[in-house]
């Protein structure tokens, strides 16, 4: 789940967490790095292709019979040519070094020397790179006074990636009615319902009064609001601040959004 949500990022947490196994429960043999910090799908693209279990875990790949621990790989269909079979030995032989015990695997960043339980400075220079790869127009900062939360759920409404009616109609969900849940009058799209909408102006018009920044004509999408802020006021801690009130006007706005549907009375 949690993976998903980054994935929506575009950074996949596969990528950085390295396993070191223990029971095998929670490690994925193919997917996950743990042989030496790489996976096995990369190292053997042909035989994770037969693989008949892609997901399996590395428990469901090891067993013990008569005292005998062995690795069990579940293929399509017989391996029919001798490179087939070569390359299932190599696997074996890497594999026959490795066995499972009752701790519970452990899991680490993989460039985290200190394995550090979560290390939130990595994970949002990953998101910032992701950010500047897929939008080079995004002109959003990770501000460190707001929480991950929040950060991530402004980067995505810049990508209009959060999930309104009408993303998710683009997405073929049945949402009935596809109108503005605040004003009742237009689409709902991210940057109407954090900008744009009626109720939001009113909302952003009294922010900017209270950090006293100028009030502008309109704002038409999100990121438009984050170069406002942005546009003024120097460096330093009263900036920070003056962006994490944005951000968080920005998740409050969603937040009532949210009330108004699922909590109508
Ligand atoms: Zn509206």
């Amino acid at each position: 789940m949690v993976n998903k949500e980054f994935k929506n990022c575009s950074v996949d947490l596969n990528d950085h967490f390295v396993a070191e196994v223990d029971d095998g429960k929670t490690v994925r043999f193919w997917v996950n790095r743990w042989v030496n910090g790489g996976r096995l799908s990369m190292r053997f693209p042909d035989l994770y292709r037969l693989s008949q279990s892609k997901q399996a875990t590395v428990e469901e790949c090891y067993s013990v019979r008569d005292g005998v621990a062995r690795w069990e790989l579940k293929w399509k269909r017989g391996l029919s040519s001798d490179q087939e079979r070569a390359r299932e030995q190599r696997l074996q032989s890497v594999l026959i070094h490795l066995s499972r015990r009752d701790k519970k695997d452990t899991w680490s960043w993989l460039s985290d020397k200190k394995k550090t339980d979560f290390p939130v400075k990595i994970v949002r220079q990953e998101l910032e790179k992701s950010s500047a790869n897929t939008c080079q127009n995004n002109i959003f900062n990770w501000n460190r006074i707001a929480v991950p939360k929040i950060n991530h759920f402004v980067w995505r409404a810049t990508e209009s990636r959060i999930p309104t009616a009408t993303a998710l109609a683009r997405r073929n969900v049945n949402v009935g009615n596809e109108r503005c849940p605040l004003c009742g009058i237009a689409e709902e799209d991210a940057h109407h319902l954090l900008v744009a909408c009626s109720f939001a102006r009113s909302v952003w018009w009294s922010v900017l009064v209270w950090v006293k920044l100028p009030i502008p004509r309109a704002f038409e999408s999100v990121n438009q609001v984050l170069q406002h802020v942005q546009n003024y006021g120097s460096d330093g801690l009263r900036k920070r601040v003056v962006q994490s009130i944005a951000l968080l006007t920005l998740w409050i706005i969603w937040t009532c959004r949210n009330e108004k549907i699922f909590k109508p009375f």
